[in-house]
């Protein structure tokens, strides 16, 4: 099995493994947990309420933008990053996804050092799924912008 690191991993940080869908409330998560005979206690399930708020925003946002995809809101979409880093969701594809949206729009505003920043954080994490070519634009920003 080989593993990818999606951000920066700290000294003694445990690394966990998903057995459900890790968007979904605690409580639907140690549902699916049930049949493993497993409690997790991954910081996401020991925040509980808080956690939960949070991914409830998350998919409230990723809703919002499916339904008016015109509406690309800088502000909005950073938001939706910053909650899915707090929440540790750099795994999903909702980041990524956004991430892409983020950097575009920088590229649009022509905010050279946030692109060059948004895109290689979205270069990586492409990586990290083995999508690294198909994103290799993000990743030179710097020398194109
Ligand atoms: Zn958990």
């Amino acid at each position: 099995m080989r593993v990818h690191a999606v951000r920066a991993i700290e000294e003694g940080e445990e690394i966990t493994s998903a057995y459900t869908d890790v968007i979904k409330s605690s409580i639907f998560r140690q549902a699916d947990l049930e049949p493993y005979d497993m409690v997790c206690t991954c910081a996401a399930c020991s925040k509980g309420n808080e956690s939960d708020i949070a991914r409830v925003m998350i998919q409230f946002y990723d809703l919002a933008r499916d339904l008016n995809p015109e509406n690309k809101s800088l502000e909005v979409a950073l938001r939706e990053l910053e909650l899915l880093e707090m929440e540790g969701l750099e795994c999903i594809k909702m980041y990524r996804d956004v991430l892409e949206v983020v950097t575009d729009l920088y590229i649009e505003e022509e905010h050279k050092e946030n692109a060059v920043y948004y895109g290689k954080k979205l270069y990586k994490a492409q990586c990290a799924i083995g999508q690294g070519d198909r994103y290799s634009k993000y990743r030179d920003l710097d020398g194109v912008l």
